[in-house]
């Protein structure tokens, strides 16, 4: 009898360790955007039970000594997989990651990448690495339902450490340079610079054929992050989700951002109500209808570009 609580214990235990996930099964191939520089682009598509939630753009970078990792994805199971086309391209070790924000399809694969190189150093905008101990476990909830736990074993692994706008990160002879304009996909997004490769890793700053979430972020600012991109020497973009190209890439998006909120704009002066502005921006919108998301987004998009034109507007 005096078993019985012991046994009941390691029960309890057994029935309260997660089990984890299988591995990542699509066959995805490694695309190489500069001579050092290669993006694993995800589908572009919300996270589901078929892309286990594999949906981003992980960046890979070598280095002469080493590699750094940009976004390395939803959970430890995307990590993995990005570890495993590192090793497709080199033998060395990751010595840096990169966060562009907060949004756990971006940044819950660090995990991984820290099991492996524990000495890899994790960075992210202080406003971002403030918000991963309460973002982590609702992003890991929220994977989880909708890929129906293809993320389970995973642990919201913070960065460990700050980096701002104008910082410039050396490592074995490529240079990192840090962008942040403000406010614009989020209140604590990155841009990476790749100087010597002229690549830019936007992060959800821009998305490619598809008009996205705005819930976190503000139209102006997104615009002014994208113009900040847009003048430097890169000419190699990489977005948060969908293909990678040439300044196209923040132009698309940039334009659609600027479209809409001008839209929004006009009939706010002309006292049109968000709900009945819908329609007539929709129609002057019509040439982003193929974009995923937009007959979802679109009324959110507006009503919180209204929000904003209110804002500004006292
Ligand atoms: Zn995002």
């Amino acid at each position: 009898m005096r078993l019985l609580p012991v046994a009941l214990v390691a029960l309890f235990l057994f029935a309260c360790t997660p089990a984890k996930a299988p591995p990542i099964a699509g066959d995805y191939k490694l695309a190489r955007v500069s001579e050092h520089v290669y993006v694993l682009h995800g589908p572009n598509e919300q996270p589901n039970k078929r892309n286990q939630g594999f949906m981003n753009n992980p960046g890979i970078v070598l280095t002469k000594k080493g590699v750094v990792v940009i976004d390395p994805g939803s959970s430890v199971q995307v990590g993995e997989l990005v570890l495993k086309k590192i090793a497709e391209v080199t033998k060395n070790p990751v010595v840096a990651v990169f966060n562009t924000h907060i949004h756990g399809d971006h940044w819950l694969g660090n995990q991984a990448i820290k099991a492996a190189f524990p000495k890899a150093v994790i960075y992210a905008h202080p406003k971002m690495k403030a918000k991963t101990a309460t973002d982590g476990e609702s992003w890991l909830t929220l994977l989880n339902n909708l890929t129906e736990g293809a993320v389970v074993g995973t642990r919201p692994l913070a960065p460990d450490t700050h980096i701002e706008h104008g910082e410039t990160l050396a490592l074995n002879g490529t240079h990192f340079r840090i962008y942040h304009s403000g406010k614009a996909h989020t209140d604590g997004d990155i841009m990476v610079e790749v100087v010597e490769e002229k690549v830019m890793f936007l992060g959800d700053n821009a998305l490619v054929d598809r008009i996205g979430r705005m819930d976190d972020g503000d139209f102006k600012g997104n615009v002014a992050a994208l113009e900040m991109a847009l003048a430097t020497k890169a000419a190699h973009f990489v977005p948060g989700h969908g293909p990678s190209n040439g300044r196209a890439v923040a132009e698309g998006y940039r334009d659609y951002l600027k479209a809409l909120h001008a839209e929004v704009k006009k009939y706010y002066d002309q006292g049109v109500s968000d709900f009945d502005m819908k329609p007539k921006v929709a129609e002057a919108l019509a040439r982003f209808r193929a974009w995923k998301d937009f007959e979802d987004q679109l009324g959110k998009h507006i009503s919180l570009a209204y929000l904003q034109v209110e804002a500004d507007a006292f």
